[in-house]
């Protein structure tokens, strides 16, 4: 199998914060990658615009030392690295203040795309609008691009989609998710929309329940004081939680374009029943002999913020009337794993008697790691001794599938800025989605706030507290193993 590269129009990138962690984690490997397989046409430039004072040539080496540090060793060479080098500037603006935006303006050319990147805090976002507005950089097919956090509740999301919208239409607007841009989620639209086998058993008369877990191994420690204004529930579930049940859960859009797609995952959260209290579990990591707890990890001895919240949610529509979602995410969990299990329901006789075995087929998407996708289907157990039954995996993982070709599947940050460039907001949150993803979280949150009670505990290294693993069992349904 050959993967294509599809070239994308000549563009102008700034990056707003094109100096910080994110920029040189993520946003510049993920652009050098898409040079190196040759997506990034010859004379596309990216700026990089923060205070910090450097030149051209003191930004080159700041991102040479990013990709030797962030890309594997096996995807660069130096003369690579040279390559995309070519294609940066640096531009020093501050934000807050009138300095620089000329200059910036100088370095962008007419009748290119351009794009700016706002990666830095959310309180630059409404200063950034209106100076590239005000100092003529953006135009009317400009892009702005922003980044998560976006608003910690529904207040302030709104505060920051008005200051956005004062100067840039809906349009020009593209809110990231980083989760939507991963090939597995794509993926969950073509398993759903693209085969005849699982639309018509996709409602709650053929599936028992789904899972959405993202589990990770890591702490707070390091951003210990930004994590415990925010929590499990801000930082994880109203944003990338909610992307994915809405992608499991949507009704078919009629095309996959923006608005279609982006109409029908509006639905299912405006569908989200609210939660009582026995259907949430919050929890906070505790110190092991080996590693400290979250109190001491966020410095705050008394803190109540959750690193883990489970919680059952129903969908109050025809498809979904009867079939729970549930939901868990946490941090110091004993392996990194994101999935969505979609358990069918169980046959409705065994011609092969009562105890022959499984009868319930499984679907796992897998985000990570390990991208791809399982169904277990039951067969017959080989060998003699009668119709003995057994689920096997019909196993997709993308690596083996694509072979040497997963290598160049693009990583999510990548994808979503050339997705960027050719002007496509499918895989982008609309204003109004945000907000109602928080008008269903705050309620939740409001009322922890008003019950200050401390979190169940949980060791490092577990799965979470035991009250997660009741939620299920007192349905008569178990969580799936947490393992990588
Ligand atoms: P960071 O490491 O603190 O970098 C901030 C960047 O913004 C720096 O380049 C900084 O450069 C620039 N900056 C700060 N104030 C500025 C101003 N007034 N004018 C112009 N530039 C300014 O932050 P980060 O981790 O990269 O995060 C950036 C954004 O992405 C944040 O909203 C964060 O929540 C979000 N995010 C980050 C991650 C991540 O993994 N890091 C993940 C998801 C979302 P100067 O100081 O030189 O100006």
């Amino acid at each position: 199998m050959v993967s294509r590269v599809i070239p994308v129009e000549t563009f102008d990138l700034v990056i707003f914060g094109g100096t910080g962690d994110l920029a040189r984690r993520k946003i510049l490997p993920g652009l050098f990658r898409r040079f190196r397989v040759g997506q990034m046409p010859e004379e596309a430039r990216i700026i990089a615009a923060a205070r910090g004072d450097m030149d051209r040539a003191a930004f080159q080496a700041m991102v040479r030392d990013a990709l030797i540090e962030f890309v594997e060793p096996e995807a660069r060479s130096s003369e690579m690295i040279e390559g995309f080098l070519n294609h940066l500037d640096y531009a020093s603006v501050d934000a807050m203040g009138e300095s620089g935006w000329d200059t910036l303006r100088g370095k962008l050319r007419d009748g290119k795309i351009r794009a700016f990147y706002f990666s830095v805090a959310p309180s630059l976002f409404g200063a950034i609008a209106e100076r590239l507005k005000t100092y003529g950089l953006a135009n009317e097919d400009s892009r702005i691009v922003v980044e998560k956090p976006f608003g910690r509740d529904l207040e302030s999301a709104k505060i920051l989609n008005k200051g956005l919208a004062e100067y840039f239409d809906e349009s020009q607007i593209y809110r990231i998710d980083h989760y939507l841009g991963k090939e597995t989620v794509q993926n969950l639209m073509a398993v759903r929309f693209g085969n005849i086998l699982f639309e018509p058993l996709w409602n709650a008369q053929y599936i028992d329940h789904v899972q959405i877990t993202v589990a990770e191994t890591v702490g707070v420690g390091g951003r210990g004081s930004y994590y415990d204004k925010s929590g499990a529930m801000r930082d994880m579930v109203q944003n990338h939680i909610m992307q994915l049940l809405c992608l499991t859960a949507m009704e078919p859009p009629a095309r996959f374009e923006p608005d279609a797609v982006r109409d029908e995952k509006l639905k299912v959260i405006r569908a989200l029943d609210p939660v009582t209290v026995q259907d949430v579990v919050r929890g906070q990591y505790q110190e092991t002999s080996d590693l400290a707890g979250y109190l001491e990890d966020s410095e705050n001895p008394d803190s109540n913020t959750e690193s883990f919240v489970a919680m059952k949610l129903e969908i109050a529509n025809w498809r979904w009337q009867g079939t729970p979602f549930y939901i868990r995410t946490g941090k110091r969990l004993r392996a990194r794993m994101s999935e969505i299990v979609i358990r069918f329901r169980e046959i409705p006789h065994s011609i092969f008697g009562a105890d022959s075995g499984s009868k319930a087929n499984e679907l796992s998407i897998r985000l990570q790691p390990n991208e791809g996708m399982d169904l277990r289907v039951t067969i017959k157990e080989p060998g003699p001794g009668g119709m003995r039954l057994v689920d096997v995996p019909l196993d997709m993982t993308f690596a083996k599938v694509l072979g040497p070709d997963a290598d160049d599947v693009p990583d999510a940050y990548e994808r979503l800025i050339m997705d960027v460039i050719r002007g496509n907001q499918t895989l982008f949150m609309r204003g109004d989605e945000v907000e109602a993803a928080w008008a269903w979280t705050d309620p939740i949150i409001s009322a922890w706030e008003e019950a200050d009670k401390r979190p169940a505990p949980y060791d490092s290294g577990s799965s979470g507290p035991e009250e997660a693993l009741a939620l299920m069992h007192r349905d008569n349904r178990r969580w799936k193993e947490i393992r990588s």
